[in-house]
C-alpha cells in the first residue's frame, strides 16, 4: 500500500490497520520519499523551493515520524528537521561537505579511525529518517547501499591488526534499518576480535522508526553484550509514548542508552527547550550524552547558532536541572570533537583560585599548601 491518503488518514493513525502502522518494514516501504506524496499528504501546504532542495539532498520520512507533525510550516520543529526547505540551496563558501575531515580518517572502505581507541564503521547510508541537518549527508544523500561481506572483512582485519581499538561504533546511515540478520553479521565480526572490548551503536529509529525496537532485534543485540546505544532525540515532542517505549525495551536488555542531540536554531535552540528534552530523557532513562554544535556542512546554514548561544544554554542548565541531565557541549571539526564548557575560572595563582557559577557568585579555592 502507498502513500495515498491525506494528512488526517495519517494523523489519525488509527485509520491504518495497526498491525501494518506498527510494523517497521512497512513504515521503511511508506516513507514520504517524494514531492507528490509530500503534496497527497500536506494538500494545502506552500512547497515551494522545496523541488531544488530535494535535487540537492534526499528526502525520507516515516508515516510515524510524519504524524508527529503538528503544523506544515517552519514553526513546527518536526517539519523543521524532516522537510526540505528552499534554504538548504543557501551555502556560505567556507562550508564542506566533510568538515570532519572523515575520509582522510578512513583506512579501509566503511571504517573511520580517528581516535586511538574507538573506530566507526558506517553500515549503511540508509536512514529511516533523513534528518535535514545531517552531518554526513555526503554519504545520507547518495544512494542508499550498505556495507557488503568483503568490505567487512576488511575491516575486521584491520580491528584485528589494530589491537589498541576497545570501542567500536557502527553508526551509517543507521544501521538499525538493517535487517536483524544483516546487522547480526556486522555484531558477530565485531565480536569475534577479541581486543575489542565494547560495541556501541547509534540508531535515530528510536525517534523516527520507534516500532524498529522489536523482540526479535532485542533477543539478537543481547547475544553481543556489552552494547552500548546513542541514540538522537532533539525536541521534546520527539518523546512520544512510542519512543518511550521503544527506549524501556532496550534499556530493560541491559543496553544503556545515550542521547546525542544537535542544537538547531528553530528547533531546540533554547535553555527551555533544551532542559525540558534533558529532563524528559533521564524520566525514560536515556542519558544525555552530548549537545552538537551544528557542523559545518552544505545546506543547514538557517540551522547554526552561535557558540556563544550555546555555551548560554549550557549556563542556564546547570545548577536548574538535575546533573545527570546535563550533556557535554561540544564542537566537532578537522581535529576532533572538543568539549566547551562556560569560563568558571576567573584567575587562577599558586595560592588560589577564583570561581563563578551561573549566577555569577564568586568562590575562592585555597590551593594545597604542601606541593
Ligand atoms: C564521535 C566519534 C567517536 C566517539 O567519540 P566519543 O567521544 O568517545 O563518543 C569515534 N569516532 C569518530 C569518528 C567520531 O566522530
Ligand atoms: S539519522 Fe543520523 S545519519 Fe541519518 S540523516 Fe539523521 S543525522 Fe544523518
Amino acid at each position: 500500500m502507498g502513500i495515498r491518503s491525506s494528512l488526517s488518514t495519517i494523523l489519525t493513525q488509527n485509520t491504518w490497520p495497526t498491525a501494518q502502522w506498527s510494523d517497521w518494514h512497512w513504515q521503511m516501504q511508506n516513507r514520504i520519499k517524494s514531492m507528490p506524496q509530500l503534496q497527497l499528504i500536506f494538500p494545502n501546504a506552500d512547497l515551494t523551493g522545496i523541488d531544488d532542495a530535494l535535487k540537492l539532498f534526499q528526502m525520507a520520512i516515516t508515516p510515524y515520524y510524519a504524524s508527529l507533525i503538528k503544523k506544515f510550516d517552519n514553526t513546527d520543529p518536526i517539519f523543521n528537521m524532516s522537510v526540505p526547505q528552499a534554504s538548504e540551496l543557501i551555502s556560505p563558501p567556507f562550508i564542506k561537505t566533510d568538515p570532519l575531515d572523515e575520509d582522510h580518517h578512513s583506512p579501509v572502505h566503511g571504517l573511520i579511525h580517528r581516535y586511538g581507541d574507538r573506530a566507526l564503521i558506517m553500515a549503511t547510508s540508509t536512514c529511516a529518517m533523513y534528518c535535514r541537518h545531517c552531518t554526513r549527508k555526503r554519504i545520507t544523500s547518495a544512494a542508499e547501499s550498505c556495507l557488503m561481506a568483503d568490505q567487512l572483512d576488511a575491516i575486521k582485519n584491520y580491528l584485528i591488526q589494530h589491537s589498541e581499538i576497545k570501542d567500536v561504533i557502527i553508526s551509517g546511515g543507521d544501521p538499525f534499518t538493517l535487517s536483524t540478520d544483516k546487522l547480526e553479521s556486522i555484531l558477530s565480526s565485531v565480536r569475534s576480535v577479541s581486543s575489542v572490548e565494547i560495541i556501541r551503536i547509534g540508531t535515530r529509529t528510536p525517534v523516527t522508526m520507534p516500532m524498529r525496537i522489536t523482540d526479535e532485534l532485542i533477543s539478537m543485540l543481547k547475544r553481543y553484550h556489552p552494547v552500548w546505544i546513542n541514540t538522537h532525540f532533539n525536541h521534546p515532542v520527539e518523546i512520544t509514548k512510542e519512543a518511550a517505549e521503544a527506549c524501556t525495551i532496550l534499556v530493560d536488555a541491559g543496553i544503556p542508552l545515550g542521547n546525542q542531540t544537535v542544537l538547531l536554531r528553530g528547533v531546540n535552540d533554547t535553555s527551555e527547550i533544551i532542559g525540558n528534552l534533558c529532563r524528559d530523557l533521564i524520566r525514560i532513562r536515556v542519558r544525555p550524552y552530548y549537545l552538537f554544535q551544528c557542523d559545518m556542512v552544505p545546506g543547514v546554514e538557517h540551522f547554526r547558532t552561535p557558540i556563544t548561544h550555546g555555551i548560554n544554554i549550557m549556563r542556564n542548565l546547570r545548577g536548574r536541572i538535575s546533573g545527570i541531565a546535563i550533556p557535554t557541549y561540544v564542537v566537532d571539526g578537522n581535529i576532533g570533537k572538543i568539549p566547551v564548557l562556560p569560563d568558571s575560572i576567573i584567575s587562577s595563582d599558586a595560592t588560589n583560585t577564583t570561581l563563578c557559577d551561573s549566577n555569577g557568585n564568586i568562590m575562592i579555592y585555597q590551593e594545597p599548601s604542601i606541593n
